[in-house]
């Protein structure tokens, strides 16, 4: 991000080759982490149909003590007994992208490779492909805004007063646009439902969120690409908070430009 923040195009250039290289050893950790969310997602899955799916058979007959004691299958069993449990597989691109990272995860566990270089941006696409392919679609934005809202400083720090936190939805936004501009258009399309190309507009349901905080500017809001767009349907969906603009917009009495949300009392043109 603070590359980003850098106007000079050659020192950017110049400075992101370097950049990556010292990021080695974080984006190992990172790409360790997310086979392990891998593993997490399908074992959560097995266990929500069949508890008993996921402990090891020879400890199953055994009287336990605590469930958190049990041994659980092993990673190389997880794809099949998802199978024979939920009675499906996982998309193929999950289970490619699946034994791509174990293949990866392993390496980096148990074994060295000078040879390994982990691409940041690979592992960001990762990120939306598993959670789309395990959570759903469209459900990005609001598991990240769950994951910001747990955070200590939000649950903690300013408990007595949000208006001190910078906004989520300002972050949401600031994030969308860097992965939006890093992913490419063809991307951003089929994992994050907007497309860099067509026309948006700020959206005023997250717009009223982002306003509450005093020391809100405009220009703030120049750091992402506005979130509302026509979706598949024709309607004016944002693709951070879900919002869509059911009423007729009404022309707005500032800007003279058909575009004003009643519900939100908020011109899509002016905002
Ligand atoms: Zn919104
Ligand atoms: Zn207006």
């Amino acid at each position: 991000m603070f590359l980003n923040k850098c106007d000079d195009l050659d020192i950017r250039q110049d400075c992101l080759a370097d950049y990556w290289k010292a990021s080695q050893p974080i984006l190992a950790t990172a790409a360790v982490l997310i086979q392990q969310a891998n593993e997490f997602f399908l074992k959560g899955k097995i266990f929500e149909k069949d508890p008993a799916a996921i402990i090891v058979t020879s400890e199953k007959q055994e009287k336990l003590k605590k469930f958190s004691e049990y041994k659980t299958i092993s990673a190389s069993e997880l794809l099949k007994t998802y199978k024979r449990v939920l009675k499906k597989e996982p998309n193929k691109e999950f289970i490619q992208l699946y034994y791509r990272k174990r293949n990866i995860r392993n390496t980096i566990s148990h074994s060295i490779d000078d040879t390994l270089v982990i691409n940041f941006q690979q592992e960001v696409k990762d990120i939306f492909i598993i959670h789309k392919s395990m959570v759903g679609p469209k459900l990005w934005a609001s598991s990240r805004l769950k994951y910001l809202e747990e955070l200590p400083e939000t649950k903690l720090k300013f408990k007595n007063d949000d208006s001190l936190l910078y906004p989520r939805e300002l972050i949401l936004m600031e994030e969308f646009s860097l992965a939006i501009d890093m992913l490419g258009k063809d991307f951003s399309k089929e994992y994050l439902n907007f497309n860099p190309e067509n026309e948006s507009f700020y959206c005023p349901k997250c717009l009223g969120e982002i306003m509450r905080y005093y020391y809100y500017d405009s220009k703030l809001m120049d750091e992402g690409y506005p979130s509302l767009q026509k979706n598949t349907d024709n309607l004016l969906e944002c693709y951070l908070c879900g919002h869509i603009v059911r009423t007729p917009l009404l022309v707005c009495q500032n800007c003279l430009k058909e575009g004003f949300d009643v519900q939100y009392k908020a011109c899509l043109h002016c905002c």
